[in-house]
């Protein structure tokens, strides 16, 4: 089966509203028509409304880069899938590592997320990945078998093929050190077979899965030739339109 790349940015807390509007117009205007990729901007959710609307003419999506798993609540602070949807938000990240770190974002609590964002028509972005240690330690698969059975319990084999997994080595993310292609392949080859062995080969090859961490317009297209990986999710250098372009090839 061949999956259609898909090319995530991933803004974090970078950006005025200014230069967010500037973004989305710079890439839009360039992206590949083709219909060869699918391009997400995952952007803070104070400027969610405006850049879906900004980006409407486009094949780009735009995504939240968190959110609540419950619909409404005495929650501060928070924001919900119910709002999300409403303002017509394609995608969410869930269980990104930065979120699981400094908000104790955990895999239940990620479950749940991924129950509401599916309710809600909103594809998840489930991101996994192990830290230096657990990598010298010789435990990443295990590490990411564990998040991902732990984000996909529940769930049944046609919910989880629509479904987006970041793969992101914890150490990778924001260093510049890029895992190598063929280790970044063999994590999400690694991560394909716990799908398989969940639900059944069909499923498994059907369901994307991204590498993230440090990736850069010069490792982007080795990365992209690799059985398993199919697609980048970059979050690099304060990311600016023209890098996110040239990952996604348009620019
Ligand atoms: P990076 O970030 O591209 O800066 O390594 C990736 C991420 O946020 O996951």
């Amino acid at each position: 089966m061949m999956r259609k790349p898909i090319i995530a940015g991933n803004w974090k807390m970078f950006k005025t509203f200014e230069e967010a509007i500037q973004f989305v117009d710079a890439v839009q205007d360039k992206l590949p028509t083709n219909d060869k990729v699918d391009a997400v901007v995952c952007a803070p959710a104070l400027y969610l409304p405006t850049l879906v609307q900004v980006a409407s003419e486009s094949e780009l999506a735009i995504g939240a880069q968190t959110m609540h798993f419950e619909n409404e609540g005495a929650f501060t602070g928070e924001i919900s899938p119910a709002q999300l949807a409403s303002v017509d938000v394609d995608y969410v990240i869930l269980g990104h590592s930065e979120r699981r770190e400094y908000y104790n974002e955990t895999d239940e609590a990620i479950n749940k997320k991924v129950a509401a964002a599916l309710a809600h028509n909103i594809v998840p972005i489930i991101c996994c990945g192990e830290t230096l240690e657990e990598r010298e330690a010789g435990t990443t698969e295990q590490k990411v078998a564990g998040q991902i059975k732990a984000a996909l319990a529940g769930f049944d084999a046609q919910q989880v093929e629509h479904m987006v997994i970041a793969y992101e080595p914890i150490w990778a993310i924001g260093t510049g050190k890029t895992a190598t292609a063929d280790d970044a392949n063999q994590v999400c080859g690694a991560i394909r077979a716990v799908i398989e062995e969940l639900y059944n080969a069909e499923t498994a090859n059907a369901v994307r899965i991204q590498y993230g961490g440090s990736v850069k317009p010069d490792n982007i297209q080795e990365l992209l030739t690799k059985e398993h990986i199919d697609g980048a999710f970059s979050g690099w250098s304060k990311l600016t339109a023209r890098i996110l372009l040239n990952i996604i090839g348009g620019g």
